[in-house]
């Protein structure tokens, strides 16, 4: 099975393979657990996701160092449900739009279909002020408990010891949202808090995310394998929020962009990336850094990812343009919902995008970066194929590194 899906790199379309290993599994002769191990966890593709972890319905994972780990490969039932729900295995079905109720008219400039964008932020300066950039994240997340549409919110949280490193958390109330407030540019495995949501029966929910948080939770809605936990998060995942995502970066970035402004890392109170590396340190003094040397420490296991708009969220939501405002993209009639109550509520305020044009004018080139030259992650080189070739950065392997294409090398 893995030599047949490995030859899809020497052409075939990933998106088939979806239905060739259904075929392959009838035939038996492989488990789809072993096959997820080997062919995206052992291989480095894996990127940390945890879809294939919340969707188990015998828990044969444990997630350690932002990949899963089959600790209890023994329990497994065969239901293949986690090879169905891996957004670097298998491309998000072509179909998924249907299901996602996306919101007329449907505009598509290669970033996923939207339906209207505006800037937003928090009505409450104090929200605004805790937030990473408008507070339109928090402030839906909060109108929708409080208005009662919402029970709870999958969102990341914030270690407290060491507040650049995020951590799952399923919030109900108004505090912990605020709580969680602000961008954590290393990988938080939010979407591992869906277990706990189920577990207590806590819906409807609103799931906050990076893409590939966001595509793992549509691949388990949308799983054609009708058991309990895929139809759980079907019925009772009602909004989901994605955040526009260029690279997450590595626990080691925190330490790194220390030593680059010259504190110790515990000082770090906020990053925020704008062309260069925003630091906000514990007595509100800003301090900047490069962003390229900063790139660096970009999250190898990135490279894997195409997605930069959270391409099938409800609602997209990124710092670019506007300063102090949220750039919000509603996609689906579930996002419109959500953010014309919170406006119709007063507790969001909007601009039109064309008061700040730079904000879709980056988007679209943001968006273009990282899917150019890139094939879908089945045809890539693995983790170790990558480190002896001595290119792990995710940002430039296909457009400075030696995965551009031949015929377009010296090219600008
Ligand atoms: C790793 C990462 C990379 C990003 N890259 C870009 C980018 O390239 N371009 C761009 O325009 N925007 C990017 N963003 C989004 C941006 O930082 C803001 O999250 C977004 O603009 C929303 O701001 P807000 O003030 O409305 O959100 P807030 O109200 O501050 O809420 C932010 C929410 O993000 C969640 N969160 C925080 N850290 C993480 C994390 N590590 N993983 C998952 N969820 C988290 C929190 O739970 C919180 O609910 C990135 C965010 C992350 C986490
Ligand atoms: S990418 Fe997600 S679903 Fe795939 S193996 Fe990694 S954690 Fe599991
Ligand atoms: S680039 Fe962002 S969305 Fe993609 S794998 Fe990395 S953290 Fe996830």
């Amino acid at each position: 099975m893995g030599e047949r899906y490995r030859s899809l790199r020497d052409g075939g379309d990933p998106h088939e393979w979806a239905y060739a290993w259904r075929r392959e599994l009838n035939r038996g002769g492989f488990r789809a657990v072993d096959f997820l191990m080997d062919e995206v966890v052992e291989s480095g593709k894996c990127v940390g996701c945890a879809s294939c972890v919340t969707i188990c319905p015998v828990d044969v994972f444990d997630y350690v160092d932002e990949r899963p780990l089959d600790t209890r490969s023994d329990a497994c039932v065969l239901c293949v449900l986690c090879v169905e729900v891996c957004p670097v295995l298998r491309p998000a079905d072509r179909d998924l739009p249907v299901m996602l109720e996306r919101r007329p008219p449907g505009v598509d400039e290669g970033f996923g279909a939207y339906s209207y964008g505006v800037y937003a932020r928090s009505s409450d300066p104090e929200w605004v002020a805790r937030a990473q950039d408008g507070g339109l994240v928090s402030g839906l997340v909060i109108h929708g408990l409080e208005s009662g549409s919402l029970k709870g919110a999958v969102l990341g949280d914030v270690v407290p010891e060491q507040r650049q490193i995020g951590r799952p958390l399923l919030a109900t109330t108004r505090e912990a949202v605020l709580g969680a407030a602000g961008s954590r540019y290393t990988y938080s495995p939010n979407t591992l808090a869906l277990v706990e949501a189920m577990r207590r029966d806590v819906k409807p929910l609103v799931v906050v995310g990076v893409p590939c948080q966001v595509d793992g939770v549509r691949l388990q809605q949308n799983s054609s394998i009708s058991l309990s936990v895929a139809r759980w998060y079907r019925d009772n995942v009602t909004l989901v929020i994605g955040l526009l995502c260029s690279e997450a970066f590595t626990h080691e970035s925190v330490t790194k962009l220390g030593e680059m402004i010259d504190v110790e890392p515990s000082r770090i109170d906020n990053i925020n990336i704008k062309g260069k590396v925003v630091v906000r340190l514990d007595d509100g003094e800003i301090r900047t850094a490069s962003l390229k040397q900063y790139q660096d420490f970009a999250r190898p296991a990135c490279l894997y990812c195409l997605d930069y708009g959270a391409e099938n969220a409800d609602i997209s939501a990124g710092g670019v343009g506007l300063d102090g405002w949220t750039l919000t993209l509603v996609r689906t009639e579930a996002g419109h919902r959500a953010l014309q109550g919170a406006i119709d509520d007063g507790w969001i305020e909007t601009q039109p995008l064309e008061t700040e044009p730079r904000g879709m004018f980056l988007f679209d080139m943001l968006a273009g970066a990282k899917k150019k030259n890139r094939p879908l992650p089945a045809k890539m080189p693995t983790l170790a194929e990558r480190e002896a070739l001595g290119w792990l950065n995710p940002k430039t392997f296909y457009t400075k590194g030696p995965g551009v294409p031949e015929e377009t090398e010296g090219t600008s």
